[in-house]
């Protein structure tokens, strides 16, 4: 089978390659490297079934394939709001390319949706039946209201002209290859504390997250594109944490000397997240088998190898 993998040179995009090639699939990997890299992916590159593209899918483009993984956008709000049209453009004009792309050669195509589609959530844990908080003029909303674009229109494809279409909604994911500088709270944490700077706790630190560690959630990718079931579907680790304690768990795992410092919590950051999994569970028999502590231990240690390497 061809796989297309968009965002194949970014954080998930670049585990859920491995395992296809691992599968001994044909994959092509798609990026425009805006938060990707090709380090993430060297290992497949002269692989003669392994083919990179860089493309920006706000521009159109032509291929064959069989099944399209679409994973091309910033995840991470800093990046995503750094340029916010952008992001914008990149869910809903990209998203259309790669469902028009999916119509022409019936491909099965597979949307990397978002728990941010619930907003700032009044239903806890969040059911996919939950239709989400969400401010549309927040400075969140660029990545929110532009994925929530996206699953309508893999629903409006899937009705109007037959796609075949997978959609999860992903809880906050991390692992081995996160970037250094992505923002999000789990690398900041390791990279912080490996750097020996203060830990930077938003707000009073009593906003919770879930924590799901990157191969659980490409098993669940595999799992759904390849059952009858097109979603949405949440994926995540229902393992919920405040974001203190989850500085405290970094802090004494790698440096319990570290500071923990407390700055303004962001515009509409949520307050709380934890996925209902039971659809998951029930559609295909999957749960996340990396508790965090153990899924800590291994990204710290892809960390502590980057920054370390770096200062030889
Ligand atoms: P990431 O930023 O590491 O990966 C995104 C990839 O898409 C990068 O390689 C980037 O260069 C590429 N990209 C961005 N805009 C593009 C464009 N216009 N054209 C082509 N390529 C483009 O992020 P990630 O954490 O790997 O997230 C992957 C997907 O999963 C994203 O769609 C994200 O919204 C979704 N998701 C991730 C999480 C998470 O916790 N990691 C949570 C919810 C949803
Ligand atoms: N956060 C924090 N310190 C940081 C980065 C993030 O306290 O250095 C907080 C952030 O305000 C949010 C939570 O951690 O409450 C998760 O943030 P992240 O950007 O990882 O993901 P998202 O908000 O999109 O879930």
């Amino acid at each position: 089978m061809r796989i297309l993998v968009t965002g194949g040179a970014g954080f998930i995009g670049s585990h859920l390659i491995d395992r296809l090639m691992a599968q001994g699939q044909e994959v092509v990997c798609l990026d425009n490297f805006y938060t990707g890299t090709k380090r993430n992916i060297l290992k497949w590159m002269d692989n003669p079934y392994f083919e990179l593209i860089r493309h920006d899918i706000t521009e159109p483009i032509r291929l064959e394939v069989d099944q399209i993984y679409h994973l091309a956008c910033p995840a991470s709000p800093i990046h995503y709001q750094y340029n916010p049209v952008k992001t914008i453009k990149t869910n809903v004009i990209g998203t259309m390319h790669m469902l028009g792309l999916a119509k022409r050669v019936k491909a099965r195509f597979f949307l990397a949706s978002t728990s941010e589609v619930y907003g700032d959530p009044d239903v806890h844990p969040q059911t996919e039946e939950y239709r989400g908080s969400v401010n549309c003029i927040g400075i969140r909303s660029c990545y929110d209201e532009g994925k929530r674009v996206a699953e309508t229109l893999s629903f409006d494809y899937h009705r109007q002209n037959g796609v075949d279409i997978r959609v999860v909604r992903i809880f906050n994911t991390y692992g081995p290859r996160m970037l250094e500088n992505d923002g999000r709270v789990v690398s900041n944490f390791i990279v912080q504390a490996l750097r020996n700077e203060p830990l930077t706790v938003y707000g009073d630190g009593s906003q919770t997250r879930s924590f799901c560690y990157v191969s659980d959630l490409v098993e669940g990718f595999i799992r759904l594109m390849n059952s009858d079931h097109i979603g949405p579907m949440n994926l995540g680790n229902p393992g919920e944490y405040t974001i203190l304690e989850l500085a405290q768990k970094i802090q004494n795992m790698i440096n319990p000397g570290a500071e923990i410092i407390f700055k303004p919590l962001p515009e509409d950051d949520p307050k709380q997240r934890q996925p209902d999994i039971t659809r998951a569970k029930t559609w295909l028999g999957w749960e996340p088998t990396i508790p965090l502590d153990q899924g800590l231990e291994l990204t710290v240690k892809d960390f502590r190898d980057r920054i370390e390497g770096n200062k030889q």
